[in-house]
């Protein structure tokens, strides 16, 4: 695997691999990586003739009070991982390979980077959004993969991808969780042993609501339910627990028995110093 850290190195090589007719697949990470990182990889690998992993922890994302200072970043373990897996090429840019100075442009999604998430971290979509169309172009592979986990985000980059006539497939993957449920997350390492096994209690107050949701269940009244779970289980708070259109992320105040307008259960609450999201589809 060959790391390089600018743009205009990754463009040669992904140049010499078009003269070959080769096709390429593109997974941005901010690092730390775990195995819901390595099924990116793997789809790209089963998908691609070449695959390129991307490292770069994106402060456009982070607002002045969150994580970025203390962001897990472990260059050499990620890519002795990234290796394993058969990654071609790691891109590994700095800070000012990715924004220089004066740079200014934003990307923005509305109404995908509104609610939700975004009801907490404000500019967090606008962040993920100007870097993954940075990502996309100075890359130009054929197919990018992201995360069912990340939902919103998801949503947000179709949306531009398609917006601004993007060459590239999005894939979707789904989420890889541990044994008991629990999504894998950079940030459950932030979790003490007593809050590792709390943590679960999320996705299984959320597989109970499905059920629910999918039984006929009033959805107010489910949600309401899902949330009082979530905190009798030790959680600290909720910030959300949301059905919503599975493409718009339109609030649904009823689930759709014959599943002609898929529907996705999200959620997003507090463990100690980690904020914990999980989403499931409904129909
Ligand atoms: P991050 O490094 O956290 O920004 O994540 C990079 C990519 O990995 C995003 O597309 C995430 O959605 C995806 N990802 C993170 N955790 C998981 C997981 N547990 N299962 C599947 N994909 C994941």
């Amino acid at each position: 695997m060959r790391t390089v850290r600018s743009v205009g190195d990754l463009r040669q090589a992904v140049a010499t691999w078009r003269r070959g007719d080769h096709s390429v697949g593109l997974v941005p990470t901010m690092g730390g990586l775990h195995d819901g990182h390595l099924g990116l990889v793997r789809r790209a690998r089963a998908d691609c003739r070449r695959t390129v992993a991307t490292l770069f922890v994106n402060p456009r994302q982070f607002a002045p009070d969150e994580d970025f200072a203390d962001y897990p970043r472990r260059e050499a373990a990620d890519a002795a991982l990234l290796e394993a897996e058969g990654v071609d090429l790691m891109f590994a840019p700095a800070r000012a390979e990715m924004y220089p100075d004066g740079f200014t442009t934003t990307i923005s999604v509305p109404d995908l980077n509104r609610g939700l998430c975004a009801d907490s971290r404000p500019h967090f979509f606008d962040g993920v959004a100007t870097v993954v169309a940075k990502l996309l172009i100075q890359c130009l592979p054929d197919a990018a993969y992201f995360g069912e986990k990340d939902y919103q985000q998801l949503q947000v980059i179709r949306r531009l991808a398609r917006d601004l006539d993007l060459p590239v497939r999005i894939e979707g993957v789904a989420t890889v969780r541990e044994p008991d449920g629990l999504a894998l997350s950079s940030r459950n390492a932030y979790l003490t042993v007593d809050e590792r096994g709390v943590a679960p209690a999320l996705h299984r107050a959320m597989v109970r609501t499905v059920e629910k949701l999918t039984g006929g269940a009033p959805p107010p009244e489910a949600l309401a339910r899902c949330r009082d779970e979530i905190l009798a289980a030790g959680f600290a708070s909720v910030d959300y627990v949301a059905l919503v259109d599975a493409e718009t992320l339109e609030p649904l105040d009823a689930v759709d028995a014959a599943g002609a307008r898929p529907a996705r259960l999200l959620a997003a609450a507090w463990l100690g110093n980690a904020r914990l999201i999980d989403n499931l589809a409904v129909t």
